[in-house]
C-alpha cells in the first residue's frame, strides 16, 4: 500500500521519457521528510518516500516531474543532450542518513517499489538505470544516498530475486528469508 501525500512542488508531465530511478537518503525521519516536500517554501520534491519500517509515501505523481536531483554535477551517469536528472527519471527518498545501513524492512520495501516501476515504465533492472544521487552529482551529494553504493547492487538483485520468486509462487515468509540472508553477503 502506497499513501498519497501530495507535495506541490513539481514541474506538471515530462519533457523525456522515464529511463532511470535515482534514490536519496533524507538525512532524517520520514516526517520530516514529508514536511519538507509539503512545506510551500522548500521547493524540493521526489516521487517517493520509503521508512524505516517499509512505509511507502507517494508526493509526486509518475507522470510528472519531481524536484529532487538539481543539474549534473560532475556525474558518471552518462547524460544525452537535452537530458536533466529530473527529467528523465523517478527519484525516492529514503528515511535516515546511510543506506547502507537501512533496517531490512526498508530495503525490501524499497526493492519491492524498484521491481514495480521498472515493470511498469520498462526500466531495465541494472545499476546502469537503478544508480544514486551522486552519480548525477559527485560534488555536492556524494554521501547520497550512501558513501557505500555496494548498498544499491543489492537492491538491484533483491528486486530481480522477487521477481523471480513470485514468478514461481514462493511463499512470502521465504522470500524474506532469502532476502535477509542476502543481505548479510
Ligand atoms: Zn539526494
Amino acid at each position: 500500500m502506497i499513501k498519497q501525500i501530495p507535495s506541490p512542488h513539481f514541474t506538471k508531465g515530462r519533457i523525456n521519457p522515464i529511463k532511470i530511478i535515482i534514490i536519496h537518503i533524507s538525512t532524517g525521519s520520514l516526517t520530516s521528510l514529508t514536511n519538507t516536500f509539503t512545506n510551500p517554501a522548500s521547493k524540493v520534491s521526489s516521487h517517493y518516500g520509503v521508512g524505516f519500517k517499509g512505509e511507502k509515501i507517494q508526493y509526486v505523481q509518475d507522470v510528472n516531474t519531481a524536484w529532487h536531483s538539481g543539474n549534473p554535477n560532475k556525474p558518471t551517469y552518462p547524460f544525452k543532450p537535452g537530458e536533466t536528472p529530473n527529467s528523465i527519471s523517478i527519484g525516492i527518498e529514503c528515511e535516515g542518513t546511510d543506506l547502507s545501513k537501512a533496517p531490512v524492512a526498508q530495503i525490501n520495501a524499497l526493492s519491492e517499489l524498484v521491481k514495480s516501476l521498472c515493470g511498469k515504465y520498462n526500466i531495465p533492472c541494472d545499476r546502469a538505470h537503478i544508480i544514486g544521487h551522486s552519480e548525477v552529482n559527485s560534488i555536492t551529494r556524494k554521501n547520497c544516498p550512501s558513501p557505500d553504493l555496494s548498498i544499491l547492487d543489492k537492491i538491484v538483485k533483491l528486486s530481480q530475486v522477487t521477481e523471480e520468486m513470485v514468478s514461481v509462487q514462493i511463499p512470502k515468509s521465504k522470500v524474506e528469508m532469502v532476502m535477509k540472508f542476502m543481505l548479510q553477503l
